[in-house]
């Protein structure tokens, strides 16, 4: 499904991506419990590409990382989904860098450069669906129950972060970084760090690339298979 148009916003800590709620693609299998339904899509970025992302792979920090922030289609609305264990499902997805630009963001990062300033906001035609913006395979991915990044960091979240990165340019990149903050600042490393794992399992899809033993553990941590093939974006 192809979203008509976005509404981009400089929100003072994030670039943040909606779309015509009528247009809001909606996600489930893949382990999900049950249908949640697009709501938003924002950033974490770093001062330079040495760091950016809230999520380690391998212990790899990568220069950005996107949240699509969905909600479970039962609870209504977002506000009634985060007070529920299960009310939220985040894909994240990881960018490295490349020597061209990725065409798929380059309308975002065209009207990026109009809301450098914080609270600005700008409507744009959207010319590609969702999934133009996820990683080519998004059938290997990991898989764990946290919590929100942001306070107050409730523990609503089901994370899908997908194992593959999508390109993005450092021309692209620094566009990102010229954003200013609510304190005249340029907006950078506005990511939480990787939080302990404690108790927590992590799954990890069982079809695509790093899935093998070697690779889990190197993860260091107590890594369960998931045991549906779903591909969890189907839909997007
Ligand atoms: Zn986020």
């Amino acid at each position: 499904m192809k979203p008509r148009r976005m509404r981009i916003k400089n929100n003072g800590h994030a670039a943040q991506v909606e779309i015509d709620a009528a247009a809001a693609p909606r996600i489930d299998d893949g382990g999900l419990a049950g249908e949640y339904i697009f709501a938003q899509f924002h950033f974490h970025w770093g001062s330079d590409s040495s760091m950016g992302s809230e999520h380690t792979i391998n212990g790899v920090r990568y220069p950005m990382e996107m949240h699509m922030v969905h909600y479970k289609t039962a609870y209504g609305t977002i506000g009634k989904a985060v007070q529920q264990a299960d009310g939220l499902a985040v894909l994240g997805v990881m960018f490295e860098i490349s020597q061209t630009d990725n065409p798929a963001f380059t309308p975002l990062v065209k009207a990026l450069k109009e809301i450098q300033e914080p609270s600005m906001t700008i409507e744009v035609d959207a010319q590609y669906p969702l999934r133009a913006f996820l990683p080519r395979d998004v059938g290997a991915f990991y898989r764990y129950d946290g919590s929100l990044t942001t306070p107050t960091c409730n523990e609503v979240v089901t994370w899908t972060v997908f194992d593959q990165a999508v390109p993005i340019s450092e021309a692209q990149m620094e566009v990102f970084r010229n954003m200013r903050n609510d304190h005249g600042h340029n907006l950078v490393n506005n990511f939480r760090p990787p939080q302990a794992l404690s108790s927590r399992k992590v799954f990890m899809s069982y079809s695509g690339t790093g899935s093998d033993a070697s690779s889990m553990k190197s993860l260091g941590l107590a890594v369960y298979f998931l045991s549906t093939l779903a591909v969890v974006v189907a839909s997007v």
